[in-house]
């Protein structure tokens, strides 16, 4: 017997024209490109995503044509969202971060039919368009007013296409299965992949985000996404806007600590979210400036990488604010896991409350997890026991674009997301380690994650990194790589003391060096790759290792 309920698609035009609706007065605050505040509503920014779209068909885009961004996060790049993905085209946000080869290398991969940029990137877009040679149009998002004069071919004004519109496309019926946008991976190995989304994935991911024990996201809230557009759709933050009707405050370039500290604190933001080097900065900035205030600031959902323990408590104790744990990726649209507290954890121990707030959280509905051996043999959920990290769910990829890389799923339709983690009996994973990072000493894996928590929490350092170097005896050693805070030292036999009792003995580093500065990959990782080489030949002190 089949159930008797209407079988309405899931699109994305359908969360704007039910904020346009519900929520039409509702803000979206942008500091632009050009400089001033914008500030338009979702009325505004439904009729504009309207507009889009009539000119988009008017240029010759047609149904899965990729329309390519390489923009901040604005308005005009949150109409684009919905303008492109609405009319059934599929937006293709590139990351400006990427090396330009590999920038032209996706775009020439993605097939896109046009380019929209910010006035930021005209020169790297100038310096890639002779690569560029399927691309049949550019468009500067801006007004006629601050059109540059440029020499690229046939340079169209974003402000211009929407004046000729009168916004009355209808958004047409779409297969929810149809590709909505395409990301790619950052591509640490090889070429970077994409990954390709759906209506339906995207707007049940975005359900999802919304709810209480996820970002616990409604119309009181006010959203400011630090995390880039670019980078897997905002973590889903530009589709949940508009299906809670919160309040999008849009950071576009500035993204240091005083813009965006001015940003929270004037739109009283109350949500945001973005990677720990983000965080870092801000504090950095309020600690020279302990006179900033942010009373309406609640939450900040930190993912990308590791949340050290370290700023779990100062935004606790010093500022007030929750910072939450979340893990994800961007075959997983991105989110998978949150790290919301249960009712029995407000009675826990400080310390111990605070250690379960450290682990990367509980997987939200839709999101199935479990960790395996390389047997694929499936371990315990204790807590203890780590394991190769698998997913399942209706917003996680079964392939990337074009087939690249290959079959991804098991036979039993699991993703193998790479990731090393444990899984304790509530639910709460906890990752310690990137596969290919993971210290294999005498046999046994070391957490390298674990090792730079505590790294992060002594006095003077600024960040860590915990890499396995060659070692005779136990195959790899832990080595660590310390970044000294401004005006600072750092005791580095001080340093290696401070493990003791608080990781087991033979996890403990055999040496720390203080280095300059960390390499980083286009969205924030450390490169340790890059590390594992510069140091491939570097001889650890002779210690006794366990
Ligand atoms: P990329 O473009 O590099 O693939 P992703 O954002 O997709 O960027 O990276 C996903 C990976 O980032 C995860 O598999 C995991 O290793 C790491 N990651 C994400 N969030 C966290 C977190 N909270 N703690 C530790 N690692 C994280």
């Amino acid at each position: 017997m089949q159930g008797l309920m209407m079988d309405q698609p899931l699109t994305i035009s359908a969360l704007l024209t039910f904020a346009e609706q519900n929520h039409g007065e509702s803000e979206i605050v942008t500091r632009t490109v050009e400089g001033p505040i914008h500030r338009h509503t979702y009325r505004d920014a439904a009729r504009r995503s309207r507009q889009l779209a009539g000119a988009l068909q008017r240029l010759g885009v047609r149904d899965g044509d990729r329309v390519g961004t390489l923009a901040w996060n604005t308005h005009r790049h949150f109409e684009l969202y919905y303008g492109v993905s609405g009319m059934g085209a599929v937006l293709h946000t590139i990351n400006p971060r990427l090396f330009p080869d590999q920038i032209a290398y996706i775009i020439g991969h993605a097939e896109d039919s046009f380019l929209f940029f910010d006035l930021t990137f005209l020169p790297l877009v100038e310096q890639l368009a002779p690569k560029l040679r399927g691309v049949r149009g550019f468009v500067a998002m801006t007004d006629r007013a601050h059109m540059p004069t440029s020499a690229l071919h046939g340079l169209l004004c974003y402000e211009d296409l929407l004046a000729a519109e009168d916004g009355a496309f209808a958004w047409p019926k779409l297969d929810e299965n149809a590709a909505s946008s395409l990301c790619y991976t950052s591509g640490t190995t090889g070429n970077p992949k994409g990954v390709v989304y759906s209506h339906r994935s995207t707007v049940l991911h975005s359900w999802a985000v919304c709810m209480p024990d996820a970002m616990g996201l409604s119309s009181t809230s006010v959203i400011l996404p630090v995390v880039p557009m670019f980078h897997v759709n905002a973590w889903g933050l530009a589709y949940a806007g508009p299906m809670s009707g919160a309040k999008l405050v849009m950071p576009g370039a500035g993204l240091d600590g005083e813009r965006l500290c001015e940003m929270l604190r004037t739109e009283g933001v109350t949500f945001s979210a973005g990677v720990p080097t983000v965080w870092l900065g801000m504090l950095a900035y309020m600690d020279a400036h302990p006179e900033i205030k942010l009373p309406a600031l609640k939450t900040l959902l930190i993912g990308g990488s590791a949340m050290p323990r370290a700023m779990l408590e100062v935004f606790e104790t010093k500022h007030g604010i929750d910072a939450l744990h979340a893990w994800g990726m961007t075959e997983m649209s991105p989110i998978g896991v949150v790290g919301r507290l249960l009712p029995k954890h407000a009675g826990w121990p400080r310390e111990r409350r605070l250690a379960q707030q450290a682990k990367q959280g509980r997987a939200v509905f839709g999101v199935e997890m479990k960790i395996v051996d390389d047997d694929n043999r499936s371990l315990p959920r204790d807590g203890k026991a780590f394991g190769n990290l698998k997913v399942r769910g209706p917003w996680i990829a079964r392939s990337y674009f074009r087939g690249e890389g290959g079959e991804i799923l098991d036979k039993d339709g699991w993703f193998d997301t790479g990731d090393v983690a444990t899984i304790d009996a509530d639910g709460y994973m906890q990752i310690t380690d990137r596969s290919k990072d993971v210290i294999k000493s005498g046999g046994e894996w070391i957490s390298s994650i674990d090792l730079e928590n505590v790294a992060v929490g002594f006095p003077g350092v600024a960040e860590a990194c915990v890499i396995g170097v060659p070692h005779e005896k136990w195959g790899e050693r832990p080595l660590l790589l310390a970044v000294c805070k401004p005006d600072q030292t750092i005791d580095t036999t001080a340093l290696l003391a401070f493990f003791d009792g608080k990781v087991a003995k033979w996890w403990r580093p055999d040496e720390a060096l203080v280095v300059k500065e960390l390499p980083h990959t286009a969205t924030g990782k450390l490169l340790k790759a890059k590390l594992r080489e510069q140091f491939r030949a570097h001889r650890l002190p002779n210690t006794a290792a366990r």
